[in-house]
């Protein structure tokens, strides 16, 4: 894959999972990285240990749902490294899992919030230090498979979800006449925190009996392997691809 040296990445929901492999990522191919969350020792660690391989990498404490705070995030990069080519919109929440007749107004704003009206906050305002940049840029905002899937129990997740759908095909649409290529990423079952809360929820045993009966892969993916499809479109080598949706699932939507 291309080389990203002097190139600068900014990662939300960089303190965990996905996110903080997707730094990881970025920066072993020599790509200075922005990390962004809201815990704030989990974003140094992974600076400190980013900065202790050559590389180098810098943090501010953010929510994504709080529109200054994004603001100030992105202002952060440009004021820091000087440029920002590429953004991972991947801050995300699974929120309260429970049946609609038990999910109150707060439940759902929580989730919308943060997946939804954070993807487009951040979106809002990364395009615009890109195109006064003047060289271009790609984002990736990162969805699931309940982007394409109902969810029972998370129906905010999966609206969310979905809605990030819509939002990366319009604002592609936007910014790739432009120079700024947007997609989205749609992970399966994936094993973070996100997915050991999940496995508390439901129960071990009916993950595994999906992981073992529906994903093709007979596992879980690991963060590492999604954090390659993200820079897979970021890089020159996806020049060409824009305002579409890339799984990695292990087969699981095609069988479920
Ligand atoms: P995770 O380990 O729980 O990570 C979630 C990240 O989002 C954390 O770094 C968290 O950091 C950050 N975050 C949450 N709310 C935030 C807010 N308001 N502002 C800023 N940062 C916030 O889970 P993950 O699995 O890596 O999830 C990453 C993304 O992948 C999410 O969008 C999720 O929906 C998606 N995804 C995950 C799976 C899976 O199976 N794991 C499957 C499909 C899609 P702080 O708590 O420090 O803010």
């Amino acid at each position: 894959m291309s080389d990203m040296t002097g190139k600068v990445a900014l990662i939300t929901g960089a303190s965990s999972g996905i996110g903080r492999a997707t730094s990881k990522a970025f920066a072993t191919r020599g790509a200075k990285v922005v990390l962004a969350a809201r815990r704030e020792v989990e974003l140094a660690t992974l600076a400190s240990e980013i900065e202790a391989q050559g590389e180098k990498a810098s943090f501010i404490v953010t929510d994504v749902s709080i529109a200054k705070d994004v603001e100030r995030m992105v202002a952060h990069a440009i004021e820091t490294f000087g440029r920002l080519d590429y953004a991972v919109n991947n801050a995300g929440i699974e929120g309260k899992i429970a049946n609609i007749t038990d999910l109150s107004e707060q439940d759902w704003d929580r989730v919308l919030a943060t997946n939804l009206t954070g993807t487009f906050l951040c979106l809002q305002h990364e395009a615009r230090v890109m195109l006064a940049g003047g060289h271009g840029g790609a984002i990736v905002n990162v969805g699931s498979v309940n982007s394409f899937l109902g969810f029972p129990g998370g129906s905010a997740y999966a609206a969310s979800k979905h809605g990030q759908i819509g939002l990366t095909t319009s604002v592609s649409a936007e910014l790739a006449p432009l120079g700024i290529r947007v997609n989205l990423v749609c992970p399966g079952f994936v094993d973070t925190s996100m997915h050991q809360r999940l496995r508390g929820l439901l129960g071990d045993e009916i993950v595994d009996k999906i992981l073992s009966e529906s994903v093709h892969t007979r596992r879980a993916g690991r963060p590492d392997e999604i954090a390659q499809a993200i820079v897979f479109l970021c890089s020159d080598e996806a020049s060409y691809i824009s305002g579409t949706t890339l799984t990695p699932d292990g087969g699981f939507t095609l069988t479920v």
